[in-house]
């Protein structure tokens, strides 16, 4: 069974110190996975707004959000204006790609899209949405075959947006199915859908200790089953980085085949047909994007 592997990067700091020793484990076991990047101003310090919600405190809290993503990160944007990503940090995101890595696009704004994706509009999605794919072509020379909407915050407004774009398939929502095709009002789109079948490393943190929680995520590995992870280059790739190499090691000896989600999607005319929802995943404050039942 295989288990696609997605890197989501959210952060100037994830880019400059994650990617690369991801890069680095990744290499060190011939292995390929699927890096989406944000381009542009990381604004993810207006994340100290949330801090006077209650349970992003919580959270906060229990991940200790502060000694994980630096509070430099948790800062930026809220007093200075974030850096744009991209511009800065080419060299990381082009290494990548020459690396053999899939690369797709995460986002524009990360912060913004995460928090205002249903209030922005189609002109603005579609906007940041060209921003980030320009300047992501540019940077490693070839089309970003792929993307993946920051947070899991898909609507049908996004799904159209990106029918536009010349991505092979795109990973936008949760759920514990195989690749399949969106279905808005019961018309299909052509783009499959790679969904996120496990939790992510902040959702379970809280309730499961790092001793063990490799444990934890490989039982929830069903034996006959693809799955899909995503790890953040700012946690797997910094100071959880240990605990992921010993993940990956273990996911191995299991005989899982670790790919990039590029792979797991197969013969698009074969697959089945199904909506995106608002829900909710444990651990996770606001609504993410889930598959519906199959149509
Ligand atoms: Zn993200």
């Amino acid at each position: 069974m295989r288990l696609g592997l997605r890197i989501d990067v959210d952060t100037f700091r994830g880019t400059r110190h994650g990617v690369p020793r991801l890069c680095h484990i990744l290499e060190s076991r011939g292995l390929q996975a699927s890096f989406f990047f944000t381009m542009g101003p990381d604004n993810m310090g207006r994340h100290l707004f949330r801090l006077l919600k209650p349970t992003f405190l919580r959270k906060m809290m229990r991940t200790r959000a502060g000694s994980l993503y630096g509070w430099d990160i948790l800062l930026r944007g809220t007093i200075w204006p974030g850096p744009r990503i991209g511009q800065k940090l080419s060299a990381v995101i082009r290494e990548t790609a020459d690396a053999g890595h899939e690369i797709g696009v995460h986002a524009w704004d990360h912060h913004r899209w995460q928090v205002a994706v249903e209030r922005m509009g189609a002109t603005a999605l579609a906007g940041e949405t060209q921003s980030a794919f320009e300047l992501l072509a540019e940077i490693i020379g070839k089309t970003p075959s792929c993307s993946a909407s920051a947070g899991w915050r898909c609507t049908n407004d996004v799904l159209e947006i990106k029918s536009s774009f010349p991505f092979q398939y795109n990973s936008d929502c949760r759920g514990r199915c195989g690749p399949f095709l969106p279905l808005i009002n019961g018309t299909c789109l052509e783009q499959p859908q790679v969904p996120v079948t496990l939790p992510t490393w902040d959702e379970v943190a809280g309730q499961i200790s790092d001793q063990q929680y490799n444990s934890f995520m490989l039982d929830s590995m069903r034996p006959d089953h693809d799955e899909v992870l995503t790890i953040h280059a700012e946690a797997e790739g910094m100071s959880k980085a240990d605990m992921f190499e010993e993940f990956l090691d273990r996911a191995m000896e299991m005989g899982r085949t670790i790919v990039p989600l590029g792979q797991m999607v197969g013969d698009s005319g074969e697959l089945p047909r199904r909506p995106i929802l608002q829900g909710h995943v444990d651990g996770r404050e606001g609504w993410v994007a889930v598959v519906g039942d199959e149509g």
